[in-house]
């Protein structure tokens, strides 16, 4: 289905668009919301279960969130609590869409699955104690336990611990982690809008150019089916297209978007299907990041639920693309993307960042026997018969001409035109922090939706502490009211 105007239109139908419809109808109902996605069906691409490791990220166990130590020793966890932060937002949108109905049983998208970060070697034994001892301060990560028992992570984690030879480790684990489905999550919340008045989903229909004309957004969309140019006016426009944002960004003409390029870097994982050795591993457990390789490279061996199975998922592995999209990218995407007012940035970019070039290429050259060492380091007793390759989501890393050929590997709102066109840049921590981005859009963009007495209301019944701070010591007691709430409604309480 395809309006010729409306208020909000998303391009994309991963979970950063499906979650910015759904709090931006439920915040003023008689919005017009169109949404377009190129793909014949709803969130498909890096959303999508089998695309990403489905963690609930909330700092629970990505040691790659706490890396620096201090001169004296200790360790700054600054970024895992606003990660918590954003995921207890995330966690209160979900249970709020529950209760209201908007998505139906919350076991079909999210699930309780302990949080392990696990190391061996006696420097990063010594270094997780000082970050554990850093987190148990804080109330977001009191219940956070700690050990340098063998025996005990084996009790954890049996297959991290079979085999293993005498070298000390050091396990972390927080039971209230989560695994999420997200592409299950993005097509429920869509469902629910496309029921709704005034709004309307339209798959098969590629978004080839976005221009600002007048007062508003022309977009033009080609229907596949047909091959039929169709013009859509909007007020306001989210480029929710993932790895196909910059390209969409690119047809805008914006002055802000001149210099900004695109690095795609792909992923893998390897899967175990069977079931003997699925039942004997309940867990996330994250290791440290290799040196060289981007934020998308800590390792980590997960339980996942997908597809109504159990599966166990080791990953991810780089692997060097052109493609800014697994299902509907082309091999020409890169190419196409460089243009004079990009090329110095992104040639500056390739060689500022020699190592991570070379890290890519080597992990795209690994063979199946060095994957296999890999996983080794977690499951001393993996069997290459169980195991396969299956590929994941590519995430498209943008770079921009101020960051003079750093890449980072975080994820920035880019608001344009006075605030009229939103899009998403970089790729991490991802989609467990999509309410959030919801909420950052809203509140530089869309600021009248929340003004009103009314649309303030709204937004605390959806997300009850999204005007507060509850890292704040004395939010303790409100963060453990809210929590406990949420997690009641979504079923993964203890
Ligand atoms: C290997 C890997 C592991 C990850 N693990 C995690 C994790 O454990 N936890 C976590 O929180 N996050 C994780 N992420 C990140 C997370 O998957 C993404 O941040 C999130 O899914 C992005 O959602 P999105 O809606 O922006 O994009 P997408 O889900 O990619 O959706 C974009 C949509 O736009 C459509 N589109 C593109 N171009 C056009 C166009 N021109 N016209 C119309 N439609 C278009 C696409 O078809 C697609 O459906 C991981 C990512 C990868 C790659």
């Amino acid at each position: 289905m395809h309006r010729s105007d409306s208020d909000i239109v998303l391009i994309g139908s991963g979970i950063m668009s499906a979650s910015l419809a759904a709090i931006v109808k439920r915040l003023d109902p008689g919005l017009s919301v169109q949404v377009f996605e190129v793909a014949g069906g709803l969130s498909q691409e890096s959303s999508d279960g089998w695309n990403n490791a489905g963690t609930g990220h909330a700092g629970l166990c990505e040691i790659s969130y706490t890396p620096a130590r201090e001169a004296d020793g200790s360790v700054k966890i600054d970024r895992a609590l606003g990660i918590f932060e954003q995921f207890e937002h995330s966690k209160q949108f979900w249970s709020y869409a529950v209760a209201s109905g908007m998505v139906g049983d919350p076991k079909a998208f999210i699930h309780a699955v302990p949080h392990i970060g696990f190391v061996h070697g006696a420097d990063d034994v010594d270094f997780l104690r000082a970050r554990h001892a850093a987190m148990v301060e804080h109330h977001f990560f009191r219940a956070m336990e700690l050990t340098i028992d063998g025996a005990r992570i084996g009790e954890w984690a049996p297959l991290v611990m079979e085999g293993r030879g005498s070298v000390p480790v050091a396990a972390t684990r927080m039971e209230r982690g989560t695994e999420v489905n997200f592409g299950q999550l993005a097509r429920e919340l869509l469902l629910w809008l496309a029921d709704q008045d005034r709004c309307s989903i339209a798959t098969g229909h590629r978004v080839v150019r976005v221009r600002h004309v007048g007062q508003a957004w022309e977009l033009v969309v080609q229907c596949l089916k047909s091959g039929e140019m169709k013009s859509h006016r909007s007020k306001f426009v989210f480029v929710g297209a993932g790895g196909g944002s910059l390209p969409l960004l690119q047809t805008t003409g914006l002055p802000e978007v001149a210099g900004l390029g695109g690095f795609p870097i792909g992923g893998q994982w390897l899967v175990c299907d069977d079931s003997e050795i699925c039942d004997r591993h309940n867990a996330k457990v994250y290791g440290t990041t290799p040196p060289a390789s981007p934020s998308l490279g800590a390792p980590h061996l997960d339980i996942r639920r997908l597809d109504g199975r159990r599966q166990l998922m080791f990953g991810p592995f780089g692997s060097w693309t052109t493609k800014f999209l697994k299902n509907s990218g082309r091999w020409t995407d890169l190419p196409g993307s460089v243009q004079l007012s990009n090329i110095s940035t992104l040639l500056r970019s390739a060689i500022h960042n020699r190592a991570l070039v070379r890290y890519l290429v080597g992990q795209a050259l690994q063979s199946m026997d060095h994957r296999m060492a890999a996983l080794r380091g977690f499951y001393p007793m993996a069997n290459q018969q169980d195991w396969r390759l299956v590929e994941a989501g590519i995430r498209v890393q943008t770079i921009k001409k101020q960051d003079r050929g750093a890449v980072y590997f975080g994820t920035e709102v880019f608001r344009a035109a006075g605030g009229s066109l939103a899009a998403l840049l970089g790729a991490s921590p991802g989609a467990s922090v999509s309410v959030s981005i919801a909420l950052e859009v809203i509140k530089i963009c869309l600021p009248q939706l929340l003004d009103s007495t009314d649309g303030h209301a709204r937004m605390k019944q959806m997300i009850p502490t999204y005007d507060e701070d509850i890292k704040r010591a004395s939010s303790a007691g409100l963060f453990a009211k809210s929590a406990a709430k949420a997690e009641e409604l979504l079923q993964i309480g203890q």
